[in-house]
């Protein structure tokens, strides 16, 4: 799922001496269902691996397909305690699907596996079976205090559209701890920053510099970000789909229909210094539309920037990152012709 693909020259001399002072390490690995790279200035391999467990112990306890994991076996009626972890990942769920007044809700698990847009051969789940599902979600039955409980015994929890983002913060604040000041980590979609790349400290630049795919072009960029000690998130239509009778359903749902989110935008970037916020909003964003999504940036109650891509071949930048995003002028929209940058 690359959504966003890292352009760091230094970061292909995998494990290469760079000169007498630092090594360069870059790991590609699969995890949480999608492609991850680490690129990490000065880390070893113990700290390659501890990227790796802590990934996959994130994945072991939020997983809403594996039987072992906490979050499957919480759905499936053993409600363990959640643990603090849980308990963090579920109040910055809550908060965004409070404030994004749903478009954000991580109650959906019946839809998306009634969906099962990544299980093989999707199709148009049944009218019935779709409202049945869309009864047992709602953010607002969750009662959450000290611990969680549900006034809907049939709700499923659903964290795919936050925890790649927290996962991504919780591996990076343990490289800083490990000592290492410069790294990227991408899981799928969303880039986690902290430091200067090598590429970029030796052009005297600040940050890492990641490129956003070209929703119409997969294998081309609508443009470049520079930037760091943050996260970039990107949510689209384009990654997990299928067709149907012509029609394109993605895997990304309006709570309020159970159908994926009927959108003017092909995908939204969010920038936000927390990766787990960055992660919540993009997928909200998407929901929410390119209007609703600027009336939503404008009330300023989340410190994010945003790059939206829209189904009319447009690109619109929010007002803290016009200037920090360098358009590739030739991006191409249908037909061949050009997307429209707009300020
Ligand atoms: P990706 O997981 O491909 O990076 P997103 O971060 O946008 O993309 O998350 C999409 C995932 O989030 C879906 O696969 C599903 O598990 C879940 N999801 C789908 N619709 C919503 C929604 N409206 N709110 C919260 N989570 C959602
Ligand atoms: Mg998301």
């Amino acid at each position: 799922m690359k959504r966003v693909i890292l352009i760091c020259l230094a970061a292909i001399l995998s494990f290469c001496s760079c000169g007498a002072n630092f090594e360069y390490a870059r790991e590609d690995f699969f995890t949480m269902s999608t492609y991850a790279t680490l690129v990490a200035d000065g880390a070893e391999k113990s700290d390659i691996d501890m990227v790796k467990e802590t990934l996959l112990a994130i994945e072991k306890k939020f997983s809403a397909t594996n039987e072992n994991s906490l979050v499957y076996r919480y759905n499936n009626g053993k409600r363990d305690i959640l643990d603090d972890e849980c308990m963090y990942v579920i109040n910055a769920a809550n908060k965004v699907a409070c404030d994004t007044d749903g478009a954000f809700d991580y109650t959906l698990g019946s839809l998306v596996r009634l969906w099962n847009i990544n299980g093989e051969n999707p199709s148009v789940p049944d009218k019935n079976a779709l409202d049945e599902a869309l009864l047992h979600t709602g953010y607002k039955k969750v009662v959450i205090d000290s611990g969680v409980s549900l006034e809907d015994e049939g709700i499923m929890l659903d964290f795919g559209g936050i925890v790649k983002g927290y996962a991504g913060d919780a591996a990076v604040v343990r490289l800083k701890k490990a000592g290492i000041s410069d790294c990227m980590l991408s899981i799928g979609g969303n880039i986690t920053m902290l430091g200067t790349s090598q590429s970029n400290k030796i052009k005297g630049q600040t940050g890492w510099t990641v490129a956003i795919t070209n929703p119409y072009d997969k294998q081309n960029v609508l443009g470049y970000i520079t930037t760091t000690d943050c996260t970039v998130s990107v949510s689209g239509d384009y990654e997990r789909y299928f067709v149907q009778n012509g029609e394109v359903y993605h895997h990304i749902f309006d709570s309020k229909t159970g159908y994926p989110a009927q959108t003017d935008l092909r995908s939204v970037a969010v920038i936000c210094d927390d990766g787990i916020y960055a992660d919540a909003l993009s997928t909200a964003l998407f929901v929410m539309g390119k209007d609703a999504a600027l009336d939503f940036y404008a009330k300023g109650l989340y410190d994010f920037e945003a790059v939206f891509c829209t189904k009319d071949g447009k690109v619109l930048t929010t007002d803290g990152i016009k200037d920090l995003f360098i358009p590739e002028k030739t991006a191409a929209y249908i037909n061949g012709k050009n997307i429209e940058f707009t300020k």
